[in-house]
C-alpha cells in the first residue's frame, strides 16, 4: 500500500497529476477542496461553513478537516492500493493528525510529492483557470491571499516531510508528461 501526498501550491498541478496516478495505478483519492466544493454545493452546514472561509482564500479549522479526512479515507475499506492526498495536509497539525491516523490503522505516508512550480507561472495558471472553471476563489485578489496563505502555513510541511525522510522534490514547470514521469519514477522506487 502506498499512501502518497501530493502536494505543492495552488495551481501547482497537484489535481491534474493525481488524474494521471489514478489512471496508472489504481489508487484511491482524497481531493479536501473537491470534498468541500461538493458540501457547498449541496448546501450541507459544513458546506455553509467552508464557503465562508474559501472565499476569503483562508483553510477551514484543522478539526473539521480532520474529521472528514478519517472518515473518506475509511470508506476506501482496508485492502485498497494506496491513497492519493491531495489538498490535505496544509497545516502542520493537519500532517500531525494524518500522522496519528494512519498509524491507527497501521499505515503510513510512504512519499510526499512536492511539485514545485514559480510563483509567476501560479498565478497565471489560476486566473486561467478561473476564466474556465469559474471557481469563486480562484480570482486575483483571493489568489494571492491564498499564495500568501500557502508561504505561511503551508510550505513549512516541506522541512516537517524531510525530517519524516519521504520528501521528493519535483519540478513542477514543463511538459506535464516530463513531470509525470519524474512522479512515477518517485513512485515505482517506492
Ligand atoms: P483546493 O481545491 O485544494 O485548492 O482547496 C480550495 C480551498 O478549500 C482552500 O483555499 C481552502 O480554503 C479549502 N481547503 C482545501 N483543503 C483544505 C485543508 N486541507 N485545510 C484547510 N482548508 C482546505
Amino acid at each position: 500500500m502506498n499512501n502518497i501526498v501530493i502536494f505543492g501550491a495552488p495551481g501547482s498541478g497537484k489535481g491534474t497529476q493525481s488524474d494521471k496516478l489514478i489512471a496508472k495505478y489504481g489508487f484511491e483519492h482524497i481531493s479536501t477542496g473537491d470534498v468541500l466544493r461538493s458540501e457547498i454545493k449541496n448546501g450541507t452546514e459544513l458546506g455553509k461553513t467552508a464557503k465562508e472561509y474559501i472565499d476569503k482564500g483562508q483553510l477551514i479549522p484543522d478539526e473539521l478537516m480532520v474529521d472528514i479526512l478519517a472518515s473518506v479515507y475509511d470508506s476506501f475499506g482496508k485492502e485498497h492500493k494506496g491513497v492519493i492526498f491531495d489538498g490535505f495536509p496544509r497545516t502542520i497539525p493537519q500532517a500531525e493528525a494524518l500522522k496519528a491516523m494512519l498509524a491507527e490503522r497501521g499505515h503510513r505516508i510512504a512519499a510526499m510529492i512536492e511539485l514545485d512550480v514559480p510563483e509567476e507561472e501560479l498565478m497565471k495558471r489560476l486566473i486561467l483557470r478561473g476564466k474556465e472553471s469559474g471557481r469563486s476563489d480562484d480570482n486575483e485578489e483571493t489568489i494571492k491571499k491564498r499564495l500568501g496563505v500557502y508561504h505561511n502555513q503551508t510550505a513549512p510541511l516541506i522541512d516537517w516531510y524531510k525530517k519524516e525522510g519521504v520528501h521528493n522534490h519535483i519540478h513542477g514547470l514543463g511538459e506535464l508528461d516530463t513531470i509525470f514521469g519524474d512522479i512515477t519514477t518517485v513512485i515505482d522506487q517506492l
